[in-house]
């Protein structure tokens, strides 16, 4: 086939010398997205465009919306190297958070790390509904377990100043990263940070007002079946929760009777229809008025309920 030639009046300031010798000018800010979103689009990666514009906002050291600010600024050669790399990545469902490592949650920046559960916009409702049971209390404290990247813990403590509290998780990657987080956020002196494996590492004698948590709560089964971005290229310790997934909640209802205070909060994230078994595993354990909360999406995500002695 015969190659186009170029024509002299073709706008060529920013024209690159291609592999086989023929000019190809760089893509501007705004056609490169459209071309990643489309090559996102077609490796099946939902929001695509969302995605495109994330990734070449990394590259391009600025927020997602300057990029249209900028729409006619010509990539240049590295960036676009830098760009192609990041989307070959995405495309294998390779997490963006993890790509573009960091994520916001509750408006707050936190680091995210391969290893470690990516945070889920649906547990800002925990953070939102503890908040409204605690009705802006000054004081509270509380113990987390499954801190992951921090964002429930973190936001507590950055939300309320007065906060203090314990958060532990299995995996020292995550609680690295939490403490990281925590240190980044200049909260790090009312979070005490520790890798654990159940609570029996916090010492007798502690009481405190709330016991908070986003166990792994996927059945194991179902976990194959999850979007690639989860079932390959997450941290399975984070997720799975059992064959029916409900494996960590006996031992949470458990630990707050023994660890909450007179009057004291359990809150609990749960997976979509788990709220009639969670609510029973705590009344039989002896707390009153649990409550199911539904996220945006009408799915049961969260139970919390009270430990007696008010
Ligand atoms: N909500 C997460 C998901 O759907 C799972 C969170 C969890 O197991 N705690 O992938």
């Amino acid at each position: 086939m015969k190659r186009r030639m170029k024509t002299a009046s073709e706008p060529d300031q920013s024209a690159r010398m291609a592999g086989d010798g023929t000019k190809r000018a760089a893509p501007t800010m705004i056609g490169a997205v459209k071309m990643a979103a489309e090559y996102l689009a077609g490796r099946e990666v939902s929001s695509p465009r969302l995605n495109a514009e994330h990734l070449l906002a990394k590259i391009m050291g600025c927020e997602r919306l300057d990029l249209y600010l900028r729409f006619d600024e010509r990539l240049t050669e590295e960036d676009l190297a830098g760009y192609r790399a990041f989307l070959k990545r995405r495309a294998e469902h390779y997490p963006l958070q993890y790509i573009l490592g960091s994520t916001e949650f509750y408006s707050l920046p936190f680091e995210t790390s391969e290893g470690v559960f990516v945070p889920r916009h649906e547990t800002e409702l925990l953070v939102e509904w503890i908040e409204e049971i605690f009705e802006e209390r000054g004081d509270a404290t509380f113990i987390e377990f499954g801190v992951g990247s921090g964002v429930i813990a973190g936001s507590l403590v950055s939300r309320n100043p007065a906060w203090r509290g314990f958060a532990f998780d299995r995996s020292p990657r995550a609680a690295e990263l939490a403490k990281r987080n925590f240190i980044s956020l200049g909260v790090s002196d009312r979070v005490h940070v520790f890798v654990a494996e159940t609570f029996g590492a916090v010492g007798r004698g502690l009481e405190f007002d709330l016991l908070v948590s986003n166990p792994p709560y996927i059945p194991t089964l179902t976990i194959p079946a999850l979007q690639k971005e989860v079932s390959v290229f997450e941290d399975e310790g984070a997720l799975d929760g059992g064959s029916d997934g409900l494996c960590y909640y006996p031992q949470l209802a458990e630990a707050g009777v023994r660890l909450l205070g007179p009057g004291g909060v359990i809150a609990l994230e749960i997976g979509e229809g788990q709220g009639a078994d969670v609510v029973e595993i705590l009344a039989a354990a002896g707390y009153e008025n649990a409550a199911v909360k539904k996220d945006y999406n009408g799915l049961e995500r969260l139970v919390a309920a009270f430990r007696p002695g008010c």
